[in-house]
């Protein structure tokens, strides 16, 4: 019978397909997803991402928008700002007043008795009130005007020459300029403390001014840092500074003779 294990052989062989297929469903893990499940699993996993990300753009996009970042300030820079701050904020500081008695070098003060020669008594009687000046000549040349950062009432020539300091002022110390005040200019007054003698603001040719608003203590040698530095603005357009005066009175400045002298060579007076 040497047959038999031919058909044997050819049974084997034909049915290999079918033994293999059984196998493998047999062999397979019973739990493994069928491939349809995996991929619609992945998909349902994607959405939640894409979800989680729209969320957080939205998130981002609901946040008020950062304004511009300041730009940093160099070291420099720094040093300049702090020091012109430091220096505004002094202005209106009492300080020792350095060589008051040479501060009016150059310049002379106009005496009441000069004063009565080139315009006569302001008025009858003189108080130590302000009065009505009932001079016509002195009436007729005083005016009330804006002179930059104050109003005052002085005598025509000396309104255009106060406007002139203030102008530099205005020019090469602008913050301080801002904060010029004024405490008064035309009163038609006696010298404190004399008999008759009229006062440089009884005849509309003083201004008394400070920083701030902040009054002057008379004839104490000190004053405010700003009248300082504004005091070379006076001088140079010829006016005296109070601070040189024997009674210190560092927020008076006035029209000095030689000023006065010109402007009566001029015809101004
Ligand atoms: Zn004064």
């Amino acid at each position: 019978m040497r047959v038999l294990p031919a058909v044997l052989v050819a049974l084997a062989i034909a049915a290999t397909p079918v033994i293999w297929s059984l196998a493998r469903s047999r062999l397979a893990p019973s739990h493994a997803p069928a491939p349809a499940a995996t991929a619609a699993a992945e998909l349902e996993e994607l959405r939640a991402g894409l979800a989680a990300l729209g969320a957080r753009v939205a998130a981002l996009e609901a946040r008020p928008a950062p304004g511009p970042a300041p730009e940093p300030r160099r070291p420099a820079e720094e040093a300049n700002a702090a020091a012109s701050d430091s220096l505004q904020d002094a202005f209106a500081q009492v300080v020792l007043i350095a060589d008051r008695r040479s501060a009016n070098a150059g310049l002379s003060v106009a005496s009441p008795a000069f004063l009565a020669g080139l315009l006569g008594p302001p008025r009858e009687e003189l108080t130590d009130v302000c009065s009505v000046a009932t001079n016509a000549r002195l009436t007729g040349l005083l005016a009330t005007e804006n002179v930059g950062p104050i109003e005052a009432r002085l005598v025509q020539p000396a309104l255009v020459s106060l406007r002139q300091v203030f102008a530099n002022v205005q020019v090469f110390e602008p913050e301080l300029y801002a904060r010029i005040r004024s405490a008064g200019s035309l009163c038609v007054r006696r010298v404190r403390g004399s008999e008759d003698a009229a006062s440089a603001h009884a005849y509309g040719l003083a201004v008394d001014i400070n920083i701030d608003g902040m009054l002057d203590e008379l004839a104490d040698g000190k004053t405010q840092l700003g009248l300082i530095l504004l005091a070379d603005f006076f001088r140079k357009e010829g006016w005296i500074w109070g601070a040189g005066f024997s009674r210190e009175d560092s927020m008076h400045f006035e029209v000095s003779r030689e000023k006065l002298e010109q402007w009566r060579r001029l015809g101004l007076i």
